[in-house]
């Protein structure tokens, strides 16, 4: 008989002190979670990713002040949850680490991508340790264990934004955790962290503890992936950005694909892959009120709205490439994926005519000058930045006769740089001037949404 295999996450802001560490492990508790998958303390590990900047700049003492700023806070949740000797020492470690690597960075005023990720590693390292304390506190009829998730989160190299090997993760797993849902003990470890095959510590990349906890999630085939956040589930679209947005009972895999992968912070744009490769049911809710339900995410629902969120994303650079050499030819899509390839370079949405075609990217990655110049040895090219994408997520939305003219009318006097549609059957895309995102946004759920 197969047993059941809860797999809890929980946020920065549901780590933030003490008493939001008890109200998680409340929630862990009620909800018989086995494994229990957690963030740095909400803005730790901005701090400690500011301590390696201070420290390639020679700002000796605002890194030292970091560097204290993260021992006290961790000190008092300690003091709070009344830590034991050997778990304290575990921490005093942890602190001894971060002033070494904090000193070395200073030293070198250098820090390498595998000693950002060692630093990085530290949030979540120690807030595990105390969410094991808060956890064993409310869980008085249960074993609490703590695990080092780097014995099983095996990646690639590639610091800062490693590739998990799912397969190794998966063997890994049943070796390290082989009773795991059998008996009544309840495993906590680190989101966001894992290890390559030669020992180095590595990361998912920022916000990458919701991809952790569905890879884990994944390699012990569980039952609910249960993703604890600081809103009560999925919104129409970002709550901070639109007071009326409101939460979504129910959606589709794709459909919260989409959304993630197009702008809505509360799911880490790959967290839904090995969710949907194991066919394993998600939730999310908000830690501080555990009551009032949340979004599941499905593999199908009741409804399937026409619109039925809308998510944006800062900072996209808009590639345009043009060449009357494309009229009638082959090959030259080819040509240019290739340089985008060479470059490593992702592409989010794109749309092409007979003589151009136009791409949107994250405008970061418009600092790597050699794909411009790799580019304009093939054709024209033309690049504009500041831009923010603008996606409307539902069901049947690219051939819906009218919607365009809906959004156009909604959107009024607002201009609209780039329009993509078409390629998937719940995503509109379109591109509006960086300062006009927002307010786009805005008119589009009034529009769209709150009738
Ligand atoms: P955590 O630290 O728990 O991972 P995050 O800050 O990463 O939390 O994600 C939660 C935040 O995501 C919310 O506070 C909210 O502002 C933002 N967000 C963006 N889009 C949405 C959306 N469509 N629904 C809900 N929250 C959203
Ligand atoms: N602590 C990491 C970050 O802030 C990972 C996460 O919270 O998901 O990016
Ligand atoms: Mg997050």
């Amino acid at each position: 008989m197969s047993v059941s295999k809860n797999v809890l996450k929980f946020g920065g802001t549901s780590m933030a002190d003490a008493k939001a560490m008890l109200r998680s492990a409340q929630i862990c508790l009620d909800h018989h979670a086995h494994l229990v998958v957690v963030s740095a303390t909400s803005g730790t590990t901005n701090q400690l990713l500011e301590i390696a900047s201070m420290g390639e700049q020679g700002q000796r003492d605002r890194a030292h002040a970091l560097v204290v700023l993260i021992k006290n806070k961790h000190i008092l949740i300690a003091h709070e949850l009344g830590l034991g000797e050997v778990e304290m020492n575990a921490l005093e470690n942890l602190f001894g680490e971060l002033a070494t690597l904090a000193e070395g960075i200073l030293l070198m005023r250098e820090a390498s991508s595998r000693a950002r990720d060692r630093l990085a590693a530290l949030g979540e390292r120690m807030s595990s340790l105390l969410f094991r304390q808060a956890l064993a506190l409310v869980a008085t009829k249960q074993e609490v264990r703590l695990l080092d998730v780097r014995k099983v989160m095996r990646t690639d190299d590639n610091f800062g934004q490693a590739r998990p090997m799912t397969d190794d993760i998966r063997k890994l797993m049943a070796t390290h955790l082989p009773t795991l849902g059998e008996d009544s003990a309840i495993y906590v470890t680190q989101g966001f962290i894992g290890e390559t095959e030669d020992g180095f510590t590595t990361t998912l990349g920022r916000g990458g503890s919701d991809y952790s906890a569905a890879l884990l999630a994944e390699g012990l085939e569980a039952s609910v992936l249960e993703i604890w956040t600081d809103v009560t589930g999925i919104a129409t679209t970002d709550p901070r950005l639109c007071p009326k947005a409101r939460s979504i009972p129910e959606i589709t895999f794709k459909e919260a694909a989409e959304l993630a992968v197009f702008g809505a912070k509360v799911l880490h744009p790959t967290t839904l892959a090995p969710a949907m490769r194991a066919r394993i049911p998600v939730f999310v809710g908000s830690s501080y009120e555990p009551k009032a339900g949340g979004t599941w995410i499905r593999w199908q629902t009741e409804d399937a709205p026409l619109v039925r969120a809308m998510a944006l994303r800062k900072n996209q650079g808009l590639i345009t490439l043009s060449t009357p050499k494309m009229l009638n030819q082959y090959g030259f899509l080819y040509e240019i994926f290739k340089i985008f390839n060479q470059n490593q370079v992702s592409v989010d949405a794109i749309t092409t005519s007979e003589i151009s075609v136009a791409m949107t990217v994250d405008a970061s990655v418009l600092a790597n000058k050699n794909l411009a110049r790799d580019l304009s040895e093939l054709c024209e090219v033309k690049i504009e930045q500041s831009l923010t994408l603008i996606s409307m997520i539902g069901n049947n939305i690219n051939h819906t006769a009218g919607l365009a003219l809906s959004i156009f009318e909604a959107l009024g006097s607002i201009n609209v740089r780039m329009i993509c549609q078409g390629a998937s059957i719940h995503n509109f895309c379109f591109l509006v001037e960086g300062t006009q995102g927002e307010e786009a946004l805005r008119r589009l759920h009034k529009a769209f949404l709150e009738n």
